[in-house]
């Protein structure tokens, strides 16, 4: 099935430009100038401070388009950006995007990419206000960065965290890196065998998480509904453990989790098995989750506990007493951040 392909030459950048930001609208009061003139403009009300920040994204480091399509790689972009965002408990509302695109590339192939980045503004209620179009000579670039709100009041950095308070995670954890240890086999499969086709169907939700990983926001709305502020929030993007290693160096105090209460999904469990990993280390290490791990104080305790997507893994102790895991025998392990890129390297 061979598709249409127009060189991005034949409409030139300006025609570019101009094709793939055309189906987005701003939609936010503080989104006051957009895609067209030297810079656009934002504004803010009084007494709410701007939350900015960037993810770059290069092919062959952090995506390999033979599995993930060009749709899903613009809308992840903009989620691990809304992602960090929302660890920072503020609002999304604007993003830039810049992109180099080497030859390879045409004109359909940044219309896909677009259509997914309009699909995750739509989701976030985010503005495209912006970016810069380059040609690359090593495959495609993709930065983006977002710019938030939030009263200074209620942003949580990730130095809050104070003795006593518990440790929560939302959703589940480890599934997206079994989700890319599917993605590569199957490709392994398909470079050896060009006609045999995926078989992905049983491992469909950690596929999701690999390549649709949503950002959550509608957590943040929640805890501002139950007027909940975390004490210290991250959203996790290297493994569980490097980021509660995170809170702990900047709040100046130490975890304690339990690996019984780890959220684990049953499809990432049995997948882990069938690759002879281990379902806890790639909660730990694997990378890639994007939930919220955030930590509050006991009175808090009562608000949250029947949530369903929320959960209690540990405590914050004393600097002196250690990052621990306890784990399901009963041993009290340190935790390591071995993160994500420790993992890929080991394979
Ligand atoms: P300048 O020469 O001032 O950098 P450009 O010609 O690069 O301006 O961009 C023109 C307009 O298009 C600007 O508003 C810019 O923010 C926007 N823009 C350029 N590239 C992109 C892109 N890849 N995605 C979204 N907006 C873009
Ligand atoms: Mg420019």
């Amino acid at each position: 099935m061979e598709e249409k392909r127009t060189e991005i030459n034949d409409l030139g950048e300006f025609g570019l430009i101009d094709k793939i930001t055309k189906g987005f609208a701003l939609t936010n009061k503080e989104s006051v100038l957009g895609v067209g003139d030297d810079a656009a403009i934002v504004k803010n009300d009084d007494g709410e401070q701007l939350v900015v920040t960037s993810d770059m994204l290069l092919e062959g480091v952090h995506f390999d388009l033979s599995y993930i399509p060009l749709v899903h790689l613009g809308f992840k972009a903009v989620a691990v950006n809304v992602s960090d965002i929302a660890a920072m408990n503020a609002i999304p509302k604007q993003i830039t995007v810049n992109i180099g695109l080497s030859n390879r590339f045409s004109v359909e192939a940044v219309d896909m990419l677009y259509q997914g980045i309009k699909a995750a503004c739509d989701h976030y209620k985010v503005d495209l206000i912006g970016g810069d179009t380059t040609s690359s000579s090593s495959g495609l670039v993709l930065s983006i960065t977002a710019i938030g709100v939030q009263k200074e009041a209620s942003i949580v950095k990730r130095s809050g965290a104070a003795e006593n308070d518990i440790i929560c995670v939302t959703g589940d954890l480890g599934a997206a890196y079994i989700g890319l240890t599917v993605l590569e086999r199957e490709k392994q499969v398909y470079l050896t065998n060009p006609n045999m086709q995926p078989q992905l169907d049983k491992y469909d939700y950690v596929v999701q998480r690999q390549l649709k990983p949503d950002a959550r926001m509608d957590i943040i709305h929640e805890l501002a509904e139950l007027n909940i502020k975390p004490s210290s929030m991250i959203d996790i993007s290297d493994g569980l453990a490097s980021e509660l290693l995170h809170l702990s160096d900047n709040s100046k105090v130490a975890m304690a989790i339990y690996e019984d209460k780890l959220p684990i999904d049953k499809q990432t469990y049995d997948t882990a098995y069938e690759f002879q990993l281990d379902p806890t280390t790639c909660a730990l290490n694997g990378g890639e989750d994007y939930e919220l791990l955030f930590t509050i104080s006991q009175e808090d305790f009562e608000k949250l506990k029947n949530h369903r997507d929320i959960h209690f893994i540990g405590y914050v102790r004393n600097l002196k007493e250690g990052n621990v895991m306890q784990t399901k025998g009963g041993n009290t392990v340190p935790l390591q951040a071995q993160g994500w890129d420790h993992m890929k390297k080991e394979k």
